[in-house]
């Protein structure tokens, strides 16, 4: 019964690794509310002055911008962006 136990926990293993990418409407919820930060990474505005923010996904982070003209900032230089994502996140947690 050895190989059906390695299956089982492969099974298991590769479920883990998809369920993220399968974000259900409540987890959407949930992501929204914990975003990290109240402000534009690009630019510094604050979110929702200047109308609804531009809200999208990198790499299946998501990332909140004031407007989206900043998009193209943000794609200019996606990782220093997102390392300021993750620190505010780690900053929250704390
Ligand atoms: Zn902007």
């Amino acid at each position: 019964m050895k190989k059906l136990k390695t299956l089982t926990a492969l099974t298991l293993a590769l479920a883990y690794v998809a369920a993220p990418l399968a974000l259900s409407a409540e987890d959407k919820k949930e992501a929204a509310k914990t975003y990290p930060l109240t402000t534009c990474v690009v630019s510094g505005e604050k979110l929702g002055e200047m109308g609804d923010p531009y809200v999208f996904k990198h790499e299946g982070k998501e990332v909140k911008l004031c407007c989206k003209s900043c998009l193209k900032k943000f794609n200019a230089d996606p990782a220093k962006y997102l390392k300021k994502i993750e620190e505010a996140e780690k900053a929250a947690k704390k």
